[in-house]
């Protein structure tokens, strides 16, 4: 399987867990799919292989922001095992991608009966708890042109591709900021030639940069997203 259509959940498992592996299907998620809804029990669980999930959490007046983000390292509801309904953050495909999937309740049996499968999503979960601590401190506490060139760094990651297929819209989401915010702070990169911005397309012209204009938050979740890949 090439690397950037396979998990490193599932290609950390030993070969006894083949038989496991049989049992997921190929699915394709084009970009808004939703992949869970807030307070509801998941009907799969999905391996992500390409593409991006995001997780984001919406207060009652519409406000948004986006407060985890899953790729080919992950299981998106690993959140879900031990308490599938009590999960109040909904998540939806970012970037269009597939998925290695099986129904979730499948999956929550296997989870208490396959140790090597239980101990490498319990690692992906610690990782994404400590990546979710260093998020909420960013998002209360760094300037968004910072925060924007951490998150386009984080999706250039995940997506290796220097062209992003991100509207307006979903970046003021993922940021929790107003649009003209993001705009403004999309401006001030593009103008000293870190990014094109057109409308719906990021193009990451100089990531060297773009590394230094992005705040201490992007090597910190590096390193622990590194960490928790095979
Ligand atoms: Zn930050």
């Amino acid at each position: 399987m090439p690397a950037l259509l396979s998990n490193a959940i599932l290609n950390a498992l030993p070969l006894q867990l083949n038989a496991f592996r049989a049992r997921l299907t190929a699915v394709s998620l084009p970009v808004g799919m939703s992949i869970y809804e807030a307070h509801e029990a998941p009907e799969f669980a999905h391996f992500l292989t390409s593409g991006i999930a995001s997780v984001v959490t919406t207060m009652q007046d519409g406000g948004c922001v986006e407060t985890g983000m899953w790729a080919r390292e992950g299981l998106a509801e690993c959140m879900h095992l031990g308490g599938k309904d009590r999960v109040p953050s909904r998540c939806f495909m970012q970037m269009g991608g597939t998925a290695l999937r099986m129904p979730f309740a499948d999956l929550e049996t296997d989870f208490e009966n396959l140790q090597p499968l239980r101990d490498g999503i319990q690692h992906s979960m610690r990782t994404q708890a400590l990546i979710l601590g260093q998020l909420v401190a960013c998002n209360r506490l760094h300037e968004v042109e910072a925060r924007l060139a951490r998150w386009l760094l984080m999706l250039q990651d995940r997506i290796q591709d220097d062209v992003l297929l991100i509207t307006q819209e979903f970046l003021a989401e993922m940021l929790g900021s107003r649009r003209t915010t993001v705009t403004m702070a999309a401006g001030a990169l593009q103008r000293i030639g870190l990014i094109e911005y057109q409308r719906g397309r990021v193009h990451i012209l100089d990531r060297e940069r773009l590394e230094g204009a992005a705040c201490e938050c992007y090597p910190v979740i590096h390193k622990l997203s590194n960490g928790s890949a095979s």
